[in-house]
């Protein structure tokens, strides 16, 4: 058995030993006698496997304890109507920064709620730079600032200084995370929200995780229904009905992982040195462009054109074969799309720079 180098954008490479782990003991969790994925959620073996998964998020994202962690189902996708629904009334006024797809379906589900001020937005479907400050325009009255903090189909991250200038309006301020959670530290008291669909940077797909500070919880409207309320997941330990139970499993066995490795702090190293490197190499090479501005540039999902679009089917064929597989870009942005997070060792990104090396030697 060999395991590939999969760059895919989500879902996405796991670690391997987590994958051994969860192999190990598909079959019989802990002596059981069954797999996690056969046991009543309410057990006490499940219990543990919940409580230790959520210990172990709040310790490696050092989550403060007036902050509710949820467990939800329906992906990020689904709280792109749960935010508005929790936290507007009918008539409200909310602040969205528009830098890509991911931003523009979530300004799309919330228009549906309430009036959505844009922020700013940048050039095109897919922009290439957050917008400069300078052009921010944010809602006097807005009641939260949403953005997407790492757009995951061109690959263009918020950075601290943009970020501190969105805390410093002293709103709410949301993000998406789907992409980019736990790659290096952040300060979850800065964030009112951060939420993140599982399957990228955590674990399975299947999952959501809202990580909502207490005094958020309580207003949501009415009409919202029972399953996107956030507080029916914080008053039953995100266990009003059948969670994704194996999901959330093997996302606590990436958090075991993420601690015994160093945590965030260490991985942050490692995905710097990754994302660094892959850069340096496209920005080196007249075979290979970037076009997102260095200063915007994702440390996960790192897109790359070849000077010569005819060689993109050489190229895929020829890097699958290497076992570098998933490189093709999203089809909105076209091109190629190496998503480098957490599970992705550095030898992979040293395995992908030499084959772009030899494949440039070869058509150049
Ligand atoms: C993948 C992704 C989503 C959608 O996630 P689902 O879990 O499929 O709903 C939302 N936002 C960002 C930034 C993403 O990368």
């Amino acid at each position: 058995m060999t395991r590939a180098y999969n760059f895919s954008a989500g879902p996405a490479m796991l670690p391997e030993p987590v994958m051994r782990k969860a192999a190990d003991e598909f079959l019989d969790w802990n002596q059981t006698g069954m797999s996690v994925m056969e046991m009543s959620h309410r057990s006490k073996e499940y219990m543990q496997v919940a409580h230790q998964m959520e210990a172990d998020l709040r310790e490696v994202m050092e989550i403060p304890d007036n902050y509710k962690v949820l467990f939800i189902h329906g992906g990020a996708s689904l709280q792109f109507a749960g935010i508005p629904l929790n936290l507007t009334q009918p008539g409200d006024t909310v602040d969205y920064f528009n830098t890509g797809v991911w931003s523009t379906k979530a300004i799309k589900e919330a228009s549906r709620y309430v009036n959505v001020n844009v922020v700013a937005e940048g050039d095109g479907n897919n922009p290439t730079a957050i917008p400069a400050r300078s052009e921010w325009n944010f809602s006097p009255d807005a009641k939260y600032i949403h953005l997407c903090a790492n757009e995951t189909i061109t690959g263009l991250e918020f950075q601290e200084d943009d970020l501190e200038a969105v805390f410093a309006q002293g709103k709410p301020v949301i993000a998406d995370m789907s992409s980019n959670i736990m790659c290096r530290p952040i300060d979850v008291s800065k964030y009112a929200l951060i939420y993140a669909g599982a399957q990228k940077n955590i674990g399975p797909a299947g999952l959501a995780i809202v990580i909502v500070r207490e005094d958020l919880l309580g207003q949501a409207r009415e009409t919202t229904p029972t399953l996107l309320n956030w507080q029916t997941y914080a008053d039953n330990e995100s266990m009003f009905n059948t969670p994704a139970t194996f999901a959330w499993y093997l996302a606590g066995l990436v958090f075991a992982w993420l601690k015994e490795i160093g945590g965030v702090k260490e991985i942050a190293k490692i995905n710097q040195a990754k994302a660094r490197k892959l850069y340096e190499f496209i920005d080196a090479s007249e075979f290979y462009s970037n076009s997102i501005v260095p200063h915007n540039r994702s440390w996960m999902n790192v897109t790359f054109t070849l000077k010569n679009s005819e060689l993109d089917g050489q190229f895929l064929e020829g890097s699958k074969s290497a076992g570098l597989l998933s490189l093709k870009g999203h089809k909105a942005f076209g091109g190629m799309r190496a998503s480098i997070y957490n599970a992705m060792p550095e030898a992979g990104v040293d395995a992908l720079i030499e084959f772009m090396r030899e494949f440039a030697a070869k058509h150049a």
